[in-house]
């Protein structure tokens, strides 16, 4: 199959090309060349991208007003049905793959392993299984408690032997779990590292849920590989994040979008007052983390109220507008960089990589939104999702 671009963005920050032809054989890329005049493509678009890769996605939530309450209150059947439209909600909107942070029952390895097999459509996946958090504390109903260093490398082994291929750890309270304090620490230094010791011995990368300054540091010092959110860090954190070659994923959307829905009351107070305090020290922060040169991947926190498993798209226009990054340089934090952290493959569009990608009706230098609605989504050499048809 050949694709012709007018704009091609290979995923890394090399200059977009012209005129280009993108070569598949099979379910790779065998060859990006100048487009020949005389050779007839299969298919033409206006840009040509890499599908966008989303290195924090909760398929068991659906974007729900109360997601701590639908989450808690679905049994097994229900959730796993969930994640399956999710995942093809996903796979329409151009994201190619995913890193599942936390959903409970198994439900993200098996919707994983359930798409690697061709049963239902979706992205690529990682999951992380249950997160692993201090008893009550945020995210329970994803979670599993651990509350000393052997409980914390007991867990890790569980969710191993589970199926999960990522870890993912609470270091402090978070927004949408009623009474958990955003600015405080949760799980102890001790944990954290006992964890991540137990997790890097296997082969497992470890990311961390935190937004208080303490907690992002907690687990900066204890070899943490990503911190999401981050939105209270300082000097000293960035310093860390640089010194420990650390990602940081700042899920933009997800403060964002409860914010834009405050005044139809969906949602309950404590999530709103939150959000906003976080948003504040967002607004306040993030930008300067990523021009001191923070390695910044992008990752939207799909599944939390209003930012749907469809809106990845909206994480890449804020990391344009909030950061100061380009579109392209959006882009990259959102497929190449993402997927380095993910660890399955490069995220670019290159001889030999997955043939992962998008076909948009404009460039996404002119018009960044391009992004979220693809004309065709490719996924391993294959029409995923063709909305011309
Ligand atoms: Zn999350």
């Amino acid at each position: 199959m050949i694709l012709r671009a007018g704009v091609f963005y290979d995923g890394t920050l090399a200059e977009p090309r012209k005129n280009v032809d993108v070569v598949i054989d099979g379910d790779r890329v065998a060859e990006v060349r100048n487009a020949a005049e005389g050779t007839q493509p299969d298919v033409a678009a206006a840009c040509i991208t890499p599908g966008l890769v989303n290195a924090h996605v909760h398929m068991v939530g659906s974007g729900e007003a109360n997601t701590m309450a639908a989450v808690a209150a679905m049994n097994q059947n229900q959730a796993m049905l969930a994640a399956v439209a999710n995942a093809e909600k996903s796979l329409r909107a151009g994201v190619t793959t995913v890193r599942d942070l936390g959903s409970q029952l198994g439900i993200g390895q098996a919707l994983r392993d359930a798409i690697a097999a061709g049963l239902v459509p979706g992205p690529r996946m990682r999951a992380a299984g249950r997160a692993l958090c201090m008893t009550g504390g945020h995210g329970w109903f994803i979670g599993r408690p651990i509350d000393n260093p052997w409980e914390a490398r007991k867990a890790v082994r569980e969710e191993l032997f589970a199926g999960a291929d990522c870890i993912k750890m609470i270091a402090t309270g978070g927004v949408l779990t009623k009474g958990a304090v955003p600015g405080n620490a949760q799980l102890l230094p001790d944990e954290l590292e006992a964890a991540i010791a137990e997790a890097h011995r296997h082969g497992l990368r470890v990311a961390a849920h935190a937004i208080g300054t303490e907690g992002i540091k907690n687990a900066l010092r204890a070899g943490i590989d990503s911190i999401e959110h981050g939105h209270m860090l300082d000097d000293e954190a960035i310093e860390l994040f640089k010194a420990r070659d650390v990602y940081l994923v700042p899920t933009l959307a997800a403060p964002t979008c409860i914010l834009e829905h405050i005044h139809d009351g969906s949602q309950p107070a404590f999530v709103v007052q939150k959000a906003e305090q976080v948003n504040e020290a967002m607004l306040r922060n993030i930008r300067r983390a990523y021009e001191a040169g923070v390695k910044v991947a992008g990752g939207s926190d799909a599944g939390t109220p209003f930012n749907d498993h469809d809106n990845y798209w909206r994480e890449v226009e804020l990391m344009h507008e909030l950061l100061g990054m380009t579109p392209q340089q959006a882009l990259h934090a959102a497929t190449n960089r993402a997927a380095e952290l993910i660890g399955l493959h490069r995220g670019t569009l290159a001889p030999g990589e997955p043939a992962d990608m998008l076909l948009l009706a404009r460039d996404i230098n002119v018009d960044i939104r391009a992004l979220g609605k693809p004309q065709l989504v490719i996924k391993a050499g294959c029409k995923a999702y063709d909305s011309r048809s």
